[in-house]
C-alpha cells in the first residue's frame, strides 16, 4: 500500500484527536443532526473544497460536486440531492460556485471528441451557444474563457431557478435563495456573481411558471416575509 494512501487514516487520527481537544463530545454531536443553511453545488476539481473555501465545518454546508458544476434536469443525482436540501434540510441559500482554470468548462471550448465526457460537455456547450456573441467578441482567449466559466455558472443557477419545487417554496416561504459565486483558483479568493435572483425568477416565470401559482407578485410576497441575507 503506498505511503500516501496510509497517511489518511494517519491524518484522519490526528484529526479525530485535535477535535475531541477542542471539544470532547463534538463527535457526539455531529452524529445527532445536520441542519446546514448552505446548498453548495461546485465543481469535481480537487483544488476545489467547499468547506475550507467556505471557512465553514462539517455540518454546515451540505454538498454536491461533478465535472463543471451543472445542474442539467434530467440529471437525477442534482436534482435529488437539491430536493433534499430544500424540502428536507431546509437550506436557505444554494450557491452554484465555478472556478477558473476549469478543465470541465476548457475541454467544452475544444473542438476534440471526449468520448464518455461528450454528452455531460455538452451542457457547458450550450452555454457557449447562447451566449455565441459576447465571447466570441472577446479575443483574449484566458479572458473567453473566464467569461465562460462565469456565464456557465450563472446558466446553471438559471437552471436551479426553472425547477417548480424552487418556484414554489419561494412563493410560499421567501426561500431558497440562489447564488453564483466563482472561486479564483489564482488568488483563492470567492467572487459572488451577484446574479439577480429576482429578475431572474420572474423573467423564467413568464415561460416556466410551474409553481401553480397565480400571484407572482414578489414585491407584495415581500412585505409579508422578512428579506432573507
Ligand atoms: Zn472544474
Amino acid at each position: 500500500m503506498s505511503d500516501s494512501y496510509k497517511a489518511i487514516f494517519e491524518n484522519n487520527r490526528k484529526w479525530v484527536e485535535s477535535k475531541l481537544q477542542q471539544d470532547p463530545h463534538y463527535f457526539d454531536t455531529l452524529a445527532r443532526i445536520q441542519s446546514p443553511e448552505f446548498l453548495y453545488i461546485g465543481c469535481s476539481d480537487s483544488r476545489v473544497t467547499a468547506e475550507e473555501l467556505m471557512g465553514v465545518q462539517p455540518g454546515e454546508v451540505f454538498v454536491h460536486r461533478n465535472v463543471g458544476n451543472i445542474v442539467n434536469p434530467i440529471d437525477m443525482n442534482s436534482s435529488s440531492v437539491i430536493r433534499y436540501a430544500v424540502r428536507y434540510l431546509k437550506v436557505k441559500h444554494i450557491i452554484v460556485c465555478g472556478h477558473y482554470n476549469c478543465g470541465g468548462v476548457a475541454a467544452a471550448m475544444e473542438q476534440q471528441d471526449h468520448g464518455a465526457l461528450n454528452a455531460w460537455l455538452r451542457n457547458i456547450r450550450d452555454v457557449y451557444r447562447l451566449h455565441r456573441d459576447e465571447l466570441d467578441a472577446i479575443e483574449d482567449q484566458q479572458a473567453r474563457y473566464d467569461r465562460l466559466v462565469e456565464l456557465n455558472v450563472q446558466e446553471q443557477c438559471v437552471n436551479i431557478i426553472k425547477m417548480a419545487m424552487i418556484q414554489k417554496l419561494y412563493v410560499k416561504q421567501g426561500y431558497p435563495i440562489v447564488y453564483g459565486w466563482v472561486f479564483d483558483i489564482r488568488t483563492g479568493l470567492l467572487k459572488d456573481l451577484e446574479i439577480d435572483f429576482k429578475a431572474i425568477l420572474s423573467d423564467i416565470m413568464k415561460i416556466y411558471n410551474v409553481s401553480g401559482s397565480k400571484d407572482l407578485n414578489f414585491d407584495k410576497s415581500e412585505e409579508d416575509k422578512p428579506e432573507e441575507e
